[in-house]
């Protein structure tokens, strides 16, 4: 982590886990945990129909709530789906958009991804887009690693200006490190953070490659985390199934924090 030109950002993605009634439970349990310091953002990135309760039950504790997909359309007849403007008005901050599960399951393309970015930077909206790119252990295994997150972070931004990527957060999830138990090394993680950095270098400034927030997810646990975000490129973290548990998840939150 770079602190001097980015703030940690230590993010959980419940995917679809949890219930609405299970959600004070879970904050009430973190709160003594977490830093007393604002060193770090926390978030929690909730199934839509949890969303509410969550809001209502971290208010007054330093974690914002996310949500994990977004459409992009901004009203209309489109059943099923939830715009940015429904999330801001539930008090949404962050959204993950291009999650892999969701780019193997449910045939989200990069065209959607930018797509979706661009609807959660909306001058209405203003909702912070978590955009994941990450390659799979065959990519990896052909020495492609590198040119296909080029092409997931070009295709992610493409469109948006240099104060709109200023916005964004970018998660590098390789994806045969997600729910596996199988992180990536902190070496190979720091390696694809700092080329994602350079790559929106190429594209943009330096300014904004600086300002730019990159996490790593994987399989990121209260036991490797402090190894990874000791790296200079890697800038927090997307947690999943640690972020289920609040003594582990504190945990993480902690080592971002540097308490
Ligand atoms: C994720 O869901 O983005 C993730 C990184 O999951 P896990 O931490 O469980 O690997």
């Amino acid at each position: 982590m770079n602190k001097k030109y980015r703030k940690p950002i230590i993010a959980g993605n419940w995917k679809m886990n949890m219930l609405a009634s299970q959600t004070k439970d879970f904050a009430d349990e973190l709160k003594p945990l977490l830093p007393k310091t604002r060193g770090c953002e926390s978030v929690v990135c909730a199934p839509y129909p949890l969303i509410p309760s969550l809001v209502k039950a971290v208010k007054g504790m330093r974690v914002a709530v996310g949500a994990q997909d977004v459409s992009v359309h901004d009203k209309g007849a489109y059943t099923g789906e939830v715009s940015a403007a429904m999330l801001k008005d539930l008090g949404v901050k962050y959204c993950i958009v291009g999650h892999s599960e969701r780019r193997a399951y449910h045939g989200e393309t990069d065209e959607l991804v930018n797509a979706k970015t661009k609807a959660l930077l909306a001058p209405e909206v203003e909702i912070t887009p978590i955009i994941c790119v990450g390659e799979t252990l065959d990519q990896r295994e052909k020495g492609i690693t590198m040119e296909w997150i080029a092409m997931q972070v070009k295709c992610a931004l493409n469109g948006l200006t240099d104060a709109e990527v200023r916005r964004c957060v970018i998660a590098y999830e390789p994806v045969w490190a997600i729910g596996t138990g199988k992180t990536a090394t902190a070496e190979q993680a720091q390696e694809v953070c700092e080329f994602i950095r350079a790559t929106v270098r190429k594209l943009y400034d330096a300014k904004t490659a600086r300002a730019l927030p990159v996490l790593y997810g994987g399989s990121m646990n209260a036991k490797n985390c402090a190894e990874l975000l000791a790296c200079p490129d890697i800038d927090g973290g997307l947690i999943g199934g640690a972020s289920l548990k609040p003594a582990d998840f504190s945990v993480i939150i902690n080592a971002a924090c540097g308490e």
